[in-house]
């Protein structure tokens, strides 16, 4: 369906993806898992043959931490002990899990029932020219 080259199944890959706003994984056509990151071998059948996938970009929640002392680009971004944030694991509905911050919660209040919330998800943007990067995020849907 696309005309673009493959692109290596590559970290570098995958955040160009997000900074196109695409949830791009790697799908193996033979046992059809899915990868997040992608993975350019299938672990589960050693297949080479992996294909890009757009995922749909909805989830749910598998588990989750609020950070209160998170690394420096987070605290760049007025995240502290006052101010914390919730990273998570979203199980995507095509199976694959991925680490990604999660929007639309109370840090200072998680909840147990959070594990199994819809989720849908979302680019943050942050940084200009050089510095730009996306963060993978996902929000209660
Ligand atoms: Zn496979």
């Amino acid at each position: 369906m696309s005309e673009q080259p493959t692109r290596p199944f590559t970290a570098a890959s995958f955040n160009q993806y997000l900074a196109e706003h695409k949830l791009m994984g790697a799908c193996c056509p033979a046992c059809h898992a899915t990868y997040l990151p992608p993975r350019a071998i299938c672990p589960q059948c050693h297949g080479e043959a992996l294909e890009w996938v757009e995922l749909s970009g909805r989830g749910k929640l598998a588990a989750f931490t609020s950070i209160y002392v998170g690394p420096s680009a987070m605290v760049a971004e007025g995240y502290d002990r006052n101010n914390p944030y919730v990273s998570g694991i979203v199980e995507t509905e095509e199976g694959a899990k991925i680490s990604a911050r999660i929007l639309g919660v109370d840090a200072k209040q998680p909840d147990v029932a959070w594990i199994g919330t819809p989720l849908v998800v979302t680019f943050v943007d942050r940084g200009e020219g050089d510095t730009k990067s996306t963060v993978l995020a996902f929000s209660a849907s």
